[in-house]
């Protein structure tokens, strides 16, 4: 049986609403899978995990000098707010958090450029900062027509302490800047709360090597606003045709389907079950992944995060079949990347849009900029590699991750605080 790409374009079409972690919609959505996963003569599981996030009842800021104006923000999951009543202090624009930007900033509300990372979120703790402000957007939005990104605070920077923390309009930071906002009026009530989130798990034993495990991974949550078609709606339904194709043609390793809940917010789903299968991870040889898929511009790309003889090997078999395939050893920032940490070799197979194609965690994210074409492009070439590898005599991939690789993924995780002052060349 041939892989049908419409009908991958309908059951995207299906799954296409706004699914943040942790809702009702995810949950939907999860459903939705379950139902085809049992139309095709399967039988799947959910594994619910608990996602972090906020419940927010409150959340202004106001410029009160030198002129008066109420500002739209949205405050980071996780973080804490304000006492009831809210806290009027001095605003100071940081720019990047400098050694130099950061004197005299005890008890003010900065705004940044960047979001901070843990080493300059300590340094702002350490200085005493009464909350601080990064931006989203550009300064040309337009307000009925973009949203401010909801992001959740990571565990390792609130290791450090708790302070509130808000996104912003660019447009309206730049405003702020502009007429020199010098004091401001913070009011943010929330409270923390534990949401309910799944993985969907289907198993297909290996006819020849059953202790042998490859498990393929897509996450199906969105960021809000966002219909999240393209990112990752579309590697959804990419494993789903795979586990159709396994299920017609039975692999000789053993093929776990895994779609992950709450990836979007800090890689929950796949850190949830690396947490909860230990036993199990001792047999994955490899974790195949897909991660935005389907755009209509774009280019097919393989990262690899394991030793360099699988780079070449899909880079090789691209060749031999005609694909264009750009491959590099490499991390991405999705669910492989919680595979290879936990030490198995990972790939990611995506079809990157060029800046403008396609849209990523905005309300811009609709099949409007994708087709059924575009997916088949990313299908194939996943199909081909996996399908050969799942079937390989001797399974050809060390089970370990290159020192080269390690380093990054230790700085992609925050490990090694040490090493930081060294290695910060490329931020
Ligand atoms: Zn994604």
């Amino acid at each position: 049986m041939s892989i049908n790409c419409q009908r991958e374009f309908e059951l995207l079409k299906k799954i296409g609403f706004v699914r943040t972690s942790g809702s009702e919609e995810e949950l939907k959505a999860a459903n939705i899978l379950l139902e085809e996963i049992s139309s095709i003569g399967c039988e799947g599981h959910l594994e619910a995990f608990n996602a972090p996030t906020s419940r927010i009842t409150k959340a202004t800021l106001k410029v009160v000098e030198p002129y008066e104006k109420e500002y739209e923000i949205a405050p980071y999951n996780c973080a804490i707010g304000t006492p009831e009543g809210g806290i009027t202090t001095d605003f100071i624009y940081i720019e990047d958090g400098l050694d130099v930007n950061l004197v005299d900033l005890k008890g003010k509300f900065v705004l940044m450029n960047t979001r901070p990372n843990p080493k300059l979120y300590k340094k702002l703790i350490d200085a005493g900062i009464a909350g601080y402000i990064t931006m989203s957007g550009t300064a040309m939005d337009e307000e009925d027509k973009t949203d401010i990104s909801i992001a959740r605070i990571r565990e390792k920077n609130t290791k450090h302490g708790k302070i509130p923390a808000v996104n912003m309009r660019t447009k309206d930071c730049f405003q702020m800047v502009r007429d020199n906002a010098s004091k401001v009026h913070v009011e943010i009530i929330m409270e923390d709360v534990e949401l309910p989130s799944h993985n969907v798990v289907v198993t297909l034993e290996g006819t020849k090597y059953p202790e042998e495990i490859i498990s393929f991974g897509a996450h199906y949550d969105s960021v809000p606003y966002s219909t999240g078609v393209y990112d990752n709606g579309a590697g959804s339904v990419i494993i789903m045709e795979l586990l159709r194709h396994f299920k017609e043609n039975p692999p000789m390793r053993t093929v776990k389907f895994v779609w992950y809940g709450s990836e979007e917010v800090g890689l929950l789903g796949s850190k949830a079950y690396l947490k909860d299968h230990e036993e199990e991870l001792k047999k994955h040889l490899l974790m195949i992944n897909v991660d935005v898929a389907g755009s209509i511009l774009g280019k097919e790309m393989a990262l690899v995060t394991a030793e360099q003889s699988l780079v070449d090997y899909i880079d090789h078999t691209a060749k031999i079949k005609g694909f264009p395939l750009k491959v590099e050893q490499d991390i991405y920032s999705s669910d492989s990347t919680a595979f290879a940490d936990a030490g198995i070799p990972s790939v990611t197979f995506c079809r990157f849009a060029p800046h403008g194609g396609a849209f990523i965690h905005t309300r811009n994210d609709v099949m409007d900029y994708l087709s059924a074409e575009a997916l088949e492009k990313t299908t194939i070439i996943t199909k081909e590699f996996s399908e050969s590898i799942i079937n390989s005599v001797v399974f050809p991939v060390e089970r370990k991750i290159p020192d080269k690789m390690r380093k990054e993924l230790d700085k992609y995780f925050d490990k090694e605080p040490k090493k930081e002052e060294s290695s910060d060349s490329k931020k």
